[in-house]
């Protein structure tokens, strides 16, 4: 079953879009069967969760780390090896402390820096002003061992297609701000993550670069 969702969903990205499997709550099992079925990108969005399960799962797999990060867990994230991109920094101080600790850990990592443009008080992230403000004090040039990917976030949780739309419309335009105009130099810049399994189509039409699908391929999730 995982493997025919999994297969539909391919089925109607297009070619270049990224698709990225959220495995959060499903045992690694679930994670293998769609490793067998050529998936190779998974999500979690807990430290505790990925730490568990990275090491039972194959090395070639690339981990993506898409929840809410705290401080003092960034040094256990940053211990998975094959841990290739961070896509919820959602603060300058949270970016200082990922950037600080893969020094000291002696690797290099990929981040996204998350943009808030929901109509919730819940979500978190950057907004589309202090990001573009952010990025035209060049704030990125003192990292030392952190790589800013691109952006990602999240719509509205509504009905509202309208809605949905103007807010992966709102992180869009942003990023192509930034790269056509304010920082056109970063090099590498290159991913819009943006999309959940009832949403994605929205925000394939409007940019997105990478999907993160969870429940449409391995089910509801059992907290
Ligand atoms: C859980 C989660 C997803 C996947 O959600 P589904 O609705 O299960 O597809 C995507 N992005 C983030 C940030 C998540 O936390």
């Amino acid at each position: 079953m995982i493997a025919d969702n999994l297969h539909n969903i391919l089925s109607t990205l297009p070619q270049e879009v990224t698709l990225v499997a959220v495995s959060k709550f499903h045992p690694a099992e679930s994670v293998r069967e769609a490793y067998a079925a050529g998936q190779r990108i998974f999500g979690e969005s807990r430290v505790q969760e990925i730490s568990a399960k990275a090491p039972l799962l194959p090395p070639d797999i690339e981990w993506h780390f898409i929840g809410h990060l705290q401080t003092n867990k960034v040094a256990q994230l940053l211990r998975i090896g094959n841990l290739r991109l961070i896509h919820s920094i959602d603060s300058d101080r949270l970016l200082r402390i990922v950037d600080r600790e893969a020094v000291k850990a002696g690797r290099t990592i990929d981040v996204l820096l998350e943009l808030h443009v929901a109509n919730e008080e819940t979500k978190s992230g950057f907004s589309v002003t202090e990001l573009e403000q952010w990025m035209a004090e060049r704030r990125f040039e003192t990292l030392e061992a952190t790589h800013i990917r691109g952006v990602m976030g999240m719509a509205t949780n509504t009905d509202d297609t309208d809605r949905i739309r103007a807010d992966f419309r709102a992180i869009r335009s942003c990023y192509d701000r930034i790269i056509g105009k304010i920082a056109p130099d970063l090099r590498r810049f290159d991913v819009v993550s943006m999309g959940m399994s009832h949403d994605y189509p929205a925000a394939i039409d409007e940019g997105a670069t990478m999907v993160r699908v969870g429940t449409s391929i391995f089910g509801e999730r059992i907290y």
